[in-house]
């Protein structure tokens, strides 16, 4: 195999994976990544504050106990979960701006799957005893269909379609809609909802976990994935923005401002709003590209406020209904960060017609309803990803990881067909794509 040398394109968590697999079978990689820091979507920023340096996440990222690729990828690199993530049963404790419960659940960890959740479900408060039997019964109807469903629909007609009523949909499947596809539940496709909802709530009982990072994101995934692949041989090459790509040969030719280097596999691992660039060289491509230049994409704002040290929230993570801010995160209880809460609000809307600082302020005023013990924040910054992931919609076309052009692969959360944009589908993408290659030369 002396000949073949991958080049992958992107250093986020779809490239990373590509690498790792490649690596490990004793193939030569090298990853261009064009900013300083690898992980992409899912990394962590340095934020210069009234002279003062944070490392804030680019956004809280929740995993699932189902994301398996992703939890074996860091067992691979030698991270110990319970470290890194912590890992809390499914939980949703959801509050009003006036700091009432409106809507809670936890599952059973003491009862076997399924039944853990349908326990849940049965137990939840906010919800009358119709609604909980409604949701009890559409989870045992999706479950006799393996959650398969014939022809993709919008989730909000779907749950209409299912008798579940204008409540329990806005207290239980919209907020799981927005936290796991960021796409408004009325376009939402209920097919790749249901691949989530599948993998979560079938085999293990801890699938449907939460794992929450207790140290900055770059440290949890891309540090210790990226030290895997340089320990093992493969090459790493920060701030080098690939320019250009092009056939040569059997292979490629990719261009940075160093110059061109060949390559005799490529692995274009990017999110699909940058693809489109590398990929117009590639007459055979135009179809795909045409479907990936017609993504929209969603944004995901994260507003860190510093309270005193001592302020401490009851959850660790609790939903907020009737406001601006979705959920709310205490990283004193994460990541030992005390009295820094994280305020996420996923999918488009109101707040981003908001100034930052009239936004951070209002999510402040909100916070202080809620929790009377909160005063002024100390400092706030508002991170506003506005393409964090493409909508999730039932007419999305999705590429496949290879392509028509030999020697050229697709990875990228974009190109795992059966979830939404995460994680876990960029890590699988990147996977099959090494597998590809792999299987090729065999
Ligand atoms: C705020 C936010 C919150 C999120 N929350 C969650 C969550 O809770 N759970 C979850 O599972 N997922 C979450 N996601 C989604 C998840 O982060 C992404 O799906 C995943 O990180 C995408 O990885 P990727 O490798 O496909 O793409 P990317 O992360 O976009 O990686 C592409 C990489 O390519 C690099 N690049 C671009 N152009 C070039 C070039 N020309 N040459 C070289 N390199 C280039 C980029 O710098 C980047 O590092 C969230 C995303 C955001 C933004």
């Amino acid at each position: 195999m002396n000949n073949i040398h991958v080049a992958i394109i992107g250093g986020g968590c779809a490239g990373l994976s590509a690498a790792a697999t490649l690596i490990e079978r004793g193939i030569q990689v090298t990853l261009f990544e064009s900013s300083s820091q690898l992980g992409g979507r899912a990394r962590t920023v340095v934020v210069e504050n009234n002279d003062q340096v944070h490392l804030l996440d680019n956004g809280q990222h929740i995993l699932l106990g189902a994301y398996r690729e992703t939890l074996a990828l860091l067992k691979k690199a030698g991270v110990e979960e319970r470290k890194v993530l912590k890992r809390l049963p499914l939980q949703m404790h959801i509050l009003t701006a006036q700091a009432r419960t409106i809507f809670s659940l936890k599952s059973a960890h003491f009862l076997p799957a399924p039944f853990h959740t349908l326990f849940a479900l049965l137990t939840c408060k906010g919800l009358s005893l119709s609604e909980r039997i409604a949701a009890i019964t559409l989870m045992h109807r999706l479950k006799s269909s393996t959650f398969h469903l014939s022809k993709d629909l919008p989730l909000w007609q779907f749950l209409t379609s299912q008798q579940q009523s204008e409540r329990l949909i806005e207290m239980l499947w919209e907020p799981l809609c927005l936290a796991a596809l960021n796409t408004p539940l009325e376009i939402a496709s209920t097919r790749v909802f249901l691949n989530v909802l599948k993998d979560s709530f079938t085999g293990n009982k801890s699938n449907s976990d939460f794992l929450l990072p207790k140290l900055d994101l770059s440290q949890v995934l891309a540090q210790p994935v990226a030290q895997y692949i340089q320990a093992k041989g493969g090459i790493i090459r920060l701030n080098k923005r690939v320019r250009s790509l092009s056939p040569a040969n059997s292979g490629f030719n990719i261009e940075t401002r160093e110059g061109q280097h060949y390559f005799s596999h490529v692995v274009v691992a990017l999110s699909p709003a940058r693809v489109d660039k590398l990929l117009e060289p590639f007459p055979k491509l135009r179809n795909v590209l045409t479907h990936i230049q017609s993504y929209s994409y969603q944004p995901i704002y994260t507003i860190y406020l510093q309270y005193p040290r001592d302020i401490q929230l009851p959850q660790v993570m609790t939903g907020l209904n009737g406001t601006v801010g979705q959920w709310v995160f205490d990283k004193g209880q994460l990541s030992g960060e005390k009295g820094l809460l994280a305020v996420i609000i996923s999918a488009s809307g109101k707040h981003q017609r908001m100034p930052q600082e009239e936004l951070a302020l209002r999510i402040a005023q909100e916070l202080q309803q809620v929790f009377p013990q909160l005063t002024k924040p100390l400092w706030h910054k508002v991170i506003a990803e506005k393409r964090a992931t493409f909508t999730c919609t039932t007419s999305q076309p999705r590429p496949t990881n290879k392509t028509a052009q030999p020697g050229l692969y697709l990875a990228g959360d974009y190109t795992y067909a059966d979830y939404p944009a995460t994680i876990e589908g960029a890590v699988r993408s990147g996977q099959q794509c090494a597998n590809l290659i792999i299987n090729n030369l065999s």
